[in-house]
């Protein structure tokens, strides 16, 4: 499957959550076994010799594609979530949204700094989220090996707050 094909099972929702933004929606891609593959191959091909030893994703979409991706490199699965769900002790970052602001949240044992994790999101917009979670993660000393993304919506410049970190998205808007 080509990048064009794929591209085809992302849909548009216009005004969605709010007037302005529009909505990239992963769905349409979900619902097909092939098209899911390809999305998670291509996620995890970049980084196949990278020695990656935990995929920590992001809650929600992140959960969706970084499972797969953490099994394609023979790696654990680290869940971030939002505050208050996580079960055992938890480390929190906050982050300051565009109005207001947000927390992530990780489990105290979720990593060590002999770590060398990859974050999964399903799409990387102002990169507050990811940014967030790179944050969390070097609380651990663990190595951050880079950052990879379904979609990326590159007008809204989120690749250059991440610090020079490694970015691999597949389809850029
Ligand atoms: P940001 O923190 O601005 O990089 O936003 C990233 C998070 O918000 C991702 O986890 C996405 O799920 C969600 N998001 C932001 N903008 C969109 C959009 N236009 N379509 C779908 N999801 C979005």
């Amino acid at each position: 499957m080509n990048l064009e094909q794929l591209a085809s099972y992302i849909r548009d929702i216009p005004d969605f959550p709010k007037p302005g933004i529009i909505f990239k929606d992963i769905t349409p891609l979900l619902r097909d076994p092939e098209a899911m593959a390809a999305a998670c191959e291509l996620l995890a091909e970049p980084f196949r010799d990278s020695g990656v030893t935990a995929v920590a994703a992001i809650e929600s979409r992140g959960f969706i594609f970084g499972s797969v991706v953490a099994q394609h490199l023979g790696a654990g699965f680290v869940p971030i979530r939002k505050p208050n769900k996580l079960p055992y002790t938890r480390r929190r970052h906050e982050y300051v949204l565009e109005y207001g602001s947000d927390a992530l949240e990780i489990h105290d044992d979720a990593l060590t700094a002999d770590d060398r994790v990859l974050v999964v999101d399903d799409l990387l917009a102002t990169g507050g989220t990811v940014g967030a979670a790179t944050h969390l993660i070097r609380g651990f000393d663990a190595t951050l090996v880079g950052i990879a993304t379904v979609i990326e919506l590159e007008f809204l410049g989120g690749r250059q707050k991440l610090d020079g970190v490694t970015v691999h998205s597949i389809l850029r808007y």
